[in-house]
């Protein structure tokens, strides 16, 4: 089975998925979108309205600002992988619970550990807090940050080293000029931050 494959078998064994309470007041499990073979994957928080009914991740406004954003930078909603912290929608919109993200975790955990991205972008604090504990998104928002675990205190089988980017939400920046300006500036640094991984690869890629 080739990576496509894998992902897609994955994500299927998702759609029956009744682990956590959230599946009992949504219509449907969101489980990611993009490609296996992307080099970014993107973090959210959780399905809204418009990905629950539609059974993919960000479709709704935030999803058009996120579309656009690409564009700027080059890239399209098949060059990358986008997912939530959490694959069913909270009722009413509400914040996941911690527990709800604990029990989800493993889902997205698999479907990192089958892309192996160079790069993970959090969108917004949820994700943020679960990769870079401690971190303030407004102190760290636009920056590439090297997350090392330890073998030791390595509680679950990311890479030993993994690269992120940290972005605010989409959706905060909807209504918001100012911030709107601050997240396409730190959007347009995504390039030189995937070069700086990978040089050879980012030549190809252009
Ligand atoms: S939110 Fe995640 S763990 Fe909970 S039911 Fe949906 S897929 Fe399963």
């Amino acid at each position: 089975m080739n990576k496509t494959e894998e992902l897609e078998k994955l994500n299927k064994e998702m759609l029956s998925c009744s682990k956590c309470e959230l599946r009992k007041t949504c219509n449907q499990v969101v489980p990611g979108e993009g490609s296996a073979d992307a080099r970014i994957v993107f973090i959210g928080e959780g399905p809204g309205k418009k990905e629950d009914e539609t059974g993919k991740p960000f479709v709704g406004a935030a999803g058009k600002f996120l579309d656009e954003m690409l564009s700027i930078i080059k890239l399209k909603r098949e060059d990358i992988y986008i997912a939530n912290m959490v694959k069913c929608r909270p009722p009413s919109n509400r914040d996941p619970l911690p527990k709800e993200k604990d029990i989800c975790w493993a889902w997205l955990e698999k479907q990192i550990n089958l892309i192996k991205p160079d790069l993970i972008i959090t969108l917004g604090r949820h994700s943020l807090e679960k990769f870079l504990p401690g971190q303030r998104i407004s102190e760290v928002h636009g920056k590439a940050l090297r997350r090392e675990f330890s073998k030791s205190s390595k509680q679950d089988s990311l890479p030993d080293e993994q690269i992120f980017y940290v972005l605010y939400h989409p959706a905060a920046a909807l209504y918001n000029g100012s911030m709107r300006e601050v997240l396409i500036k730190d959007f347009k640094r995504i390039p030189k931050v995937l070069e700086l991984i990978n040089p050879k690869l980012s030549q190809k890629n252009n």
